[in-house]
């Protein structure tokens, strides 16, 4: 079993909000809801300068999803390879799992009555292709999906060479799956 994840580094995100559009763009989720979203705060003063800072905020696929055991359902499950998937067809719209996840990571379909979220483009992984928001769409190159300790010495490399620390540890959004074939 590799390890697989998406790795998202906030400090790379400029805000542009190109994953936000790809995932829409695959995914079709309804105008107003965002199954991948960027929180902006600021202008505030960092280090004596005006800067906005940003968040990438996704359903971070947890070891022991809470959402899994609210849905009394049967509607979201966790694959054997890790990926949290949500099937909006088996949804009753109770809601419970909304309230569940501590990540804020779902959202409602008013109009279909049904609870959507970043299923981790699971049709487009078995496929072997990369998630819509890591198939290289961020401006920033901020998005990242593979082996998560890979990706994490590649950014520290990326910012050594920008004159950084090399400090990283971006949040992963981390689980396991088998290598594709
Ligand atoms: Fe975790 Fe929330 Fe995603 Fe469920 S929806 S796996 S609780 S982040």
């Amino acid at each position: 079993m590799k390890p697989y994840g998406l790795v998202i580094d906030d400090k790379a995100c400029w805000g542009c909000k190109a994953c936000e559009v790809a995932c829409k763009q695959e995914n079709n989720a309804p105008d107003g809801l965002k199954l991948i979203k960027v929180l902006e705060d600021g202008p505030k003063r960092v280090t004596g300068r005006l800067q906005f800072q940003f968040k990438v905020q996704a359903c971070k696929h947890c070891a022991k999803p809470a959402c899994v055991k609210a849905c009394s359902f049967a509607a979201i499950s966790k694959r054997a390879d890790g990926i949290v998937v949500l099937e909006s067809a088996k949804c009753t719209g109770c809601r419970s799992c909304l309230e569940a996840c501590p990540y804020a990571a779902i959202v409602f379909d008013e109009t279909k009555e049904v609870a959507l979220k970043c299923n981790l483009c699971h049709h487009r992984v078995d496929q072997g292709l990369l998630p819509a928001c890591a198939d290289n769409i961020c401006l920033g190159h901020g998005i990242h999906f593979g082996d998560p300790a890979e990706i994490r010495q590649k950014i520290a490399e990326k910012r050594k060479l920008r004159g950084g620390r090399g400090e990283i540890i971006p949040k992963a959004i981390s689980y396991s799956r088998t290598a594709h074939p």
